[in-house]
């Protein structure tokens, strides 16, 4: 994740990083995480990248409030990947624009 926000220059969730905990993962197998316990109501995509090589998966950032909440994997077709792809797969990463970052320090 530390490489997903430095190309995103997204440092407004740098100091958060190291405080994340993975509180659960994802039922299915794949290696999405979440950092906070709660209602999926609420998530915000903060930044995603796309992975190299593949159909079109991608890797999502969400928080909420403000707050990092969970890193997720999207994946095309197949199944459930098991590991997080290496930092060098992640391409075209960005913040969307419509998001509005506030982060309270
Ligand atoms: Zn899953």
């Amino acid at each position: 994740m530390s490489v997903l926000l430095d190309d995103m220059d997204g440092i407004l969730f740098w100091t958060q990083i190291a405080d994340l905990r993975v509180v659960s993962g994802c039922a299915c197998g794949c290696p999405t995480v979440d950092f906070r316990s709660g209602p999926e109501e609420g998530l915000e995509l903060v930044a995603d990248a796309k992975v190299a090589g593949t159909d079109g998966d991608a890797v999502l950032l969400f928080a909420r409030d403000g707050v990092l909440d969970r890193l997720e994997y999207m994946w095309v077709g197949g199944p459930p990947p098991t590991t997080w792809p290496s930092p060098d797969m992640l391409v075209e990463p960005r913040r969307p624009a419509d998001v509005t970052l506030e982060v309270s320090d």
